[in-house]
């Protein structure tokens, strides 16, 4: 990323805490990347005044002071994309993260890893018209999945070169299109969207294997989720199910402001798994970003859309692709310090005024599209919420509620009962549900609305017999009412209950789900 500094070295003149006052950076904008220091640390413009551009720094920045250099690459953060993410461990901006000794080890400017070569075949001629979209190759990425080398977005031309069969580099050409040299490796500045040819209707299911979602709230390809939950409900075990489990091809782990051993858990725990439909390891389809509470809070920020860029990226070779972010609100958090510390005026509970746009603008990247190739595919977003105290009339649960089509409310009272996953019949909700009904009943199972409903019905009345019980007893219920509670709990005890650490259950398959709810 650094070298391409073409203006002449611009200079720091004042650094307040991870802000940084730089003078002399020429033609600027709002937003772009600059690199500080001999380190060439990256940080992005957040106020300019006359030739004075005060800069946010995504890394600590201590040992800078007045007079270090600096430099503006051009445009706002873009990050690298190409073979290479699948199976790697990165930070916010796409820097590969090492796991141990230290854990957090990181630096440097945003790479695909180690270098490597990968072998490309292609599957376009020269003299052909390609455009966005079109694939002029291919790598076997991993063992799950064939990486589509593909026309970026805003171009369309002759291929005036293609390389033949053979083992290239992430910076080598493959091919030059309309005077344009393409290499395995693309930039996308990771705030923007990626286009789609257009919106396709969300009404296939996302299986997560989890029967009281997959049953009761189900989630359709390229839809939203929410897992709002106080401390300890079982949203990150929730989240870790569904990325393990869900049928998606490829899955993005957004850990963002979470306990670093949390996130050391998970990274030895995965690769120890296999796909149940594949039986590979689940770390062939899988990209980890992390950014844990000690980062700084720029890198917080951006590793969101971080994640969902390289989940777009994904889906524009016409895979379902799954964002899994835990916590959205220690993204918000981050945003709110970001706005305190260059002075923006704070709304509720101090979070920016642009809060809701913020996560109406993430939420929205989810979706089912055509992709440009002219692919089906998706983007799913589950995000968790961690609302403090379990508040769940705070901002960040409050906005995201109104954004997304699920909501999986986790129940603190089922958490000292030790029922998980904690998902509270009565609170949650799936906007999907019926749209999801008719795709049943189109694959065969028209029975699949009734007996969502059934159990829906019988939960419910269940939860008002039990504060009858309370107050009379069992004994002043008629025989028929007690059939309720003992069918309720049946089905609480027998359907809805998963245990994560049991090998058996961990997974639900739908012949399973359907044979416990039959019976
Ligand atoms: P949160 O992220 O909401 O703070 P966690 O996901 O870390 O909560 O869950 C806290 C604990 O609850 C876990 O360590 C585990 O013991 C238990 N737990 C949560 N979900 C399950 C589950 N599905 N099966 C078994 N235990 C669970
Ligand atoms: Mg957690």
């Amino acid at each position: 990323m650094s070298g391409f500094a073409a203006h002449p070295p611009a200079s720091v003149v004042r650094v307040s805490g991870p802000l940084v006052e730089i003078e002399g950076l020429g033609d600027v904008h709002q937003s772009d990347v600059v690199e500080v220091g001999e380190r060439h640390a990256l940080g992005e413009i957040v106020a300019l005044h006359g030739d004075v551009a005060a800069a946010q720094m995504y890394e600590y920045m201590g040992g800078t002071g007045p007079g270090a250099p600096a430099w503006a690459p051009g445009g706002p953060l873009a990050l690298p994309l190409g073979p290479g993410l699948l199976g790697g461990i990165f930070d916010g901006l796409l820097r590969p993260l090492r796991l141990a000794p230290d854990f957090l080890e990181t630096g440097g400017t945003p790479s695909l890893g180690e270098a490597r070569a990968w072998h490309f075949t292609p599957a376009v001629e020269r003299g052909a018209r390609v455009e966005a979209g079109t694939t002029l190759g291919t790598v076997q990425e991993t063992a799950a999945l064939l990486h589509h080398v593909l026309v970026p977005p805003g171009l369309v031309g002759a291929v005036e070169e293609v390389a033949p069969e053979g083992e290239y580099g992430t910076d080598d050409v493959i091919a030059t299109v309309g005077g344009r040299a393409l290499t395995l490796t693309q930039r996308w500045p990771v705030r923007r969207p990626r286009p789609v040819r257009g919106r396709l209707p969300g009404d296939v299911p996302l299986r997560t294997g989890q029967r009281v979602v997959d049953l009761l709230f189900p989630l359709a390809r390229g839809s939203t989720a929410a897992v709002p939950g106080g401390f300890g409900t079982g949203k990150t075990v929730l989240l870790q199910q569904i990325a393990k489990w869900c049928d998606a091809r490829v899955i993005v782990y957004v850990g963002c402001g979470e306990r670093g051993n949390e996130m050391a858990d998970l990274l030895e725990d995965f690769p120890a798994l296999q796909d149940p439909r594949t039986g590979r390891s689940l770390m062939e389809r899988t990209v980890i970003v992390v950014n844990t509470s000690n980062m700084p809070v720029m890198a917080r920020e951006a590793s969101i859309y971080t994640g969902i860029t390289v989940a777009e990226f994904y889906r524009d070779m016409g895979y379902d692709t799954v964002v899994v972010a835990d916590s959205t609100s220690r993204w918000a958090q981050a945003l709110r310090e970001s706005a305190t510390r260059t002075g923006e005026l704070p709304a509720e509970e101090g979070y920016p005024a642009g809060l809701a746009s913020a996560l109406s603008a993430f939420y929205e990247r989810a979706g089912r599209v055509r992709t440009l190739g002219g692919e089906d595919a998706s983007t799913t977003i589950i995000g968790a919420v961690s609302p403090a105290g379990g508040d769940k009339s705070e901002p960040v649960t409050s906005h995201t509620q109104r954004f997304v089509r699920c909501f999986w409310s986790l129940d603190s009272a089922l958490a000292s009962a030790r029922h998980y996953p904690t998902v509270s019949w009565s609170e949650s909700f799936s906007r999907d549900a019926e749209a999801l009904a008719a795709w049943h009943a189109g694959q065969g199972d028209p029975g699949w609305a009734g007996r969502r409903a059934r159990l829906m019905r019988l939960l419910g009345e269940a939860d008002a017999l039990q504060s009858m019980v309370q107050l009379l007893g069992l004994q002043a219920l008629p025989d028929h009412e007690r059939v309720t509670l003992l069918g309720a709990r049946l089905i609480r005890e027998g359907v809805l209950q998963q245990n994560a650490l049991s090998d058996a259950d961990a997974y639900s398959s739908p012949q399973k789900e359907r044979a416990l709810v039959e019976a």
